[in-house]
């Protein structure tokens, strides 16, 4: 089987509290794999590992990289093994969000990194797909928006990131390519630190890395912010657009804090609305069932 991808992605004009940006809907790549998932994961698309059986990959429960994965494996005809270090007892018995989503996909779940297992017929693919065939895909996606915007005009791209392989990346694409897109992003799962060590076991050459802009609140990644919610609310209803729950408010904390930077800007929505079920799950229990609610 194949999987078709929807490139190049549309990139359209938006406007939020009075930010004039251009969209680049990298969530319209393809429903069971979007985003940044589908950039990374383009080179197996392109290059099937025909000489496999089976992708083993590891990282958290309700990752988007997972259920990705577990879509990517069924229609290659692979199996595929997932490791999460701890599941919840809860989510043992009642499986949702992505989880339920890969369960269905037939990934098979092990607990421990310990116990990972790194079979000869097997790919072993890094937390996130934070791997170096992801670069492939996301020059894809660079040489896709020097096509779509004006080449004399500077652009200040932002992006959110977890393991930071595709703000990385397309950094150092955009930067060989010679393009006056700068790219900006904002660590999610962990600091600073973590994220430019990231970028370190990926990348030697530090003048390839993206500009980094971080919140003077620590948030960590996939707790509950009521300040999240509303922002996600509100893009919503302004843009007719559904981000994604746990990066895109970050991000969109970080862009409205440092306006006066992002003169021409660009966002990239790097999909995985998919796992948001869970999120707006948890959110209602925590918070309230009402957007009222949420209200200081
Ligand atoms: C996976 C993901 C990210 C993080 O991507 P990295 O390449 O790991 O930095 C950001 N946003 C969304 C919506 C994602 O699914």
């Amino acid at each position: 089987m194949s999987i078709k991808l929807n490139i190049p992605t549309p990139l359209e004009p938006y406007s939020f509290r009075g930010i004039n940006f251009l969209l680049k809907r990298d969530d319209l790549i393809n429903k069971e794999l979007s985003g940044n998932k589908a950039r990374k994961a383009h080179y197996l698309i392109d290059n099937p590992p025909i000489d496999k059986d089976s992708i083993v990959s590891y990282g958290s429960i309700q990752s988007n990289a997972m259920y990705s994965l577990s879509f990517l494996a069924k229609e290659l005809g692979l199996k595929f093994y997932y490791y999460a270090n701890h599941i919840p007892n809860l989510l043992k018995e009642s499986p949702r969000g992505n989880l339920s989503l890969a369960l269905k996909n037939k990934m098979v779940l092990k607990e421990g990194y310990s116990n990972i297992e790194e079979k000869s017929n097997s790919i072993l693919i890094k937390e996130g797909i934070a791997e170096e065939f992801s670069y492939y895909g996301i020059e894809k996606l660079a040489k896709e928006l020097i096509e779509q915007v004006d080449a004399n005009t500077k652009y200040q791209l932002f992006l959110p990131s977890g393991t930071g392989t595709t703000a990385l990346y397309l950094s150092k694409a955009l930067k060989l390519l010679c393009s006056k897109i700068e790219v900006y992003t904002t660590p999610c799962v962990g600091d600073r630190d973590y994220l430019l060590k990231q970028f370190r076991e990926l990348e030697p050459n530090s003048s390839y890395y993206p500009k980094i802009l971080d919140t003077q609140k620590r948030y960590y990644f996939g707790k509950l912010y009521r300040e999240f919610y509303l922002l996600w609310l509100e893009l919503q209803k302004e843009l007719g657009i559904e981000f994604e729950l746990l990066y895109d408010p970050k991000a969109w904390i970080v862009i409205l804090n440092n306006r006066e930077l992002f003169r021409n800007l660009i966002y990239i929505h790097q999909g995985g609305i998919m796992g948001n079920n869970s999120m707006i799950e948890r959110y209602i229990r925590k918070f309230g069932e009402k957007y009222e609610d949420y209200r200081e």
